[in-house]
C-alpha cells in the first residue's frame, strides 16, 4: 500500500502531493522525481503488474517503465529521483512533510 504525504517548502510554500521515494500498491509502483526543467515534483509509474488469464503463466510478472516523463514537459532526461527530505526545487530550502497537510493512503 503506499502513502502520499503532503511536502511544503519552509521558504517559498511550494507544495507538493507524493510518496517522496518507492511507493506500491497492489499492482502499480511509483517513484518520485522532480523535474529539473520544469522544478515539479511528482510521482510516476516506474512498473504495472500484468495480468493474465494464463494461469500458469511463469513469465515476468511486470513492465518496467524504461523512460520516466516529467507530467508536464514530457522531457525523459530531465527527471532526477526526489527523495522525502530532499531540498525545494525551486529555492533550495528543507521541505518537510507538513504535519498538517494530508496524507492519503492508496492502493
Ligand atoms: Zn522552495
Ligand atoms: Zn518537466
Amino acid at each position: 500500500m503506499g502513502m502520499i504525504h503532503t511536502h511544503t517548502c519552509t521558504s517559498c510554500g511550494y507544495s507538493e502531493q507524493v510518496s517522496g521515494g518507492p511507493d506500491s500498491g497492489i499492482d502499480i509502483g511509483t517513484d518520485t522525481y522532480a523535474c529539473s526543467a520544469c522544478q515539479l515534483i511528482q510521482d510516476r509509474t516506474t512498473w504495472v503488474e500484468v495480468r493474465t488469464d494464463y494461469g500458469d503463466y511463469q513469465g515476468e510478472p511486470y513492465i518496467r517503465e524504461p523512460r520516466i516523463r516529467c507530467r508536464k514537459c514530457q522531457r525523459k532526461g530531465a527527471m532526477k529521483p526526489w527523495r522525502s527530505g530532499d531540498p525545494c526545487p525551486r529555492c533550495g530550502a528543507p521541505m518537510p512533510i507538513d504535519p498538517k497537510g494530508i496524507n492519503v493512503l492508496w492502493d
